[in-house]
């Protein structure tokens, strides 16, 4: 897969997908995350990429021009499956839509600064817009970082144990049982004992038994969905 973004600051972006798994992943060669400097297509000395707004108020607009031909530049080399636009308004970023993404082959990503990006950029060019929460950020560089984390995780081969990411929080609309590793007895608290049995049903039964409880008593609305 190959993930383009575009930034304003893409010093922000730098170090995300240098270490771990998303490294693993680019040194495994199946993601490929390349950023780009909107300022490059600033306009003129100064490469302004934002101005006031229409109608006043306080905060700049990310302008039109740059980011137009920025995706321009783009998108005559390649066709992309979706492009994202990281903002608050958008669909709420889920693991489902994770999932669905990490299916795709070449995806745009723009980080907007300021109040936001002209709408008109939106409405020409892109396909999906999501939100990473309900909160405001000052960037769309952490939200865009944070969907690349998401899927990349996700891709064949990324993860050594294939299994892993089916089995972790929101797959199934279920949250993920609490883990454990060595010592079997910490500061007087024991490691359940079943998970010592070596009786690999009994502990299956016990990991759904305590998933469906988290997911009841933490996230009602998430159990509603398992439950339909
Ligand atoms: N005025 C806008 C917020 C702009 S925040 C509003 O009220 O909706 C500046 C930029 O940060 C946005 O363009 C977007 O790219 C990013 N951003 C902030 N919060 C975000 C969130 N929750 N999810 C995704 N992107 C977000």
């Amino acid at each position: 897969m190959r993930i383009d973004i575009i930034s304003a600051v893409p010093e922000l972006l730098e170090s995300p997908f240098r270490h771990s798994i998303l490294k693993r992943a680019k040194e495994r060669g199946l993601l490929e995350v390349y950023v780009h400097n909107l300022r490059e297509y600033g306009l003129g000395k100064h490469k302004q990429i934002d101005d006031y707004q229409f109608g006043g108020g306080a905060g700049m607009v990310m302008m039109p021009e740059p980011l137009a031909n920025a995706i321009e530049a783009l998108t005559v080399q390649r066709r992309y499956d979706e492009i994202i636009y990281m903002t608050p308004d958008g669909t709420t970023l889920r693991q489902s839509l994770a999932n669905r993404l990490s299916l795709m082959q070449n995806l745009l990503i723009i980080a907007g600064h300021y109040k936001g990006i002209d709408e008109r950029i939106r409405e020409e060019f892109v396909t999906l817009e999501i939100s990473i929460g309900d909160y405001v950020l000052s960037g769309g560089e952490l939200p865009a970082a944070v969907l690349v984390d998401a899927i990349g995780r996700l891709l064949p081969g990324v993860l050594n144990d294939e299994t892993s990411a089916l089995l972790d929080s929101f797959q199934d609309n279920l949250l993920a049982p609490p883990v454990y590793t060595r010592p079997a007895e910490f500061r007087g608290r024991k490691v359940p004992e079943v998970l010592l049995s070596g009786n690999f049903k009994a502990i299956d039964e016990w990991r759904l038994e305590q998933s469906l409880e988290r997911t009841r008593t933490r996230r009602p609305d998430l159990f509603r969905r398992f439950e339909e």
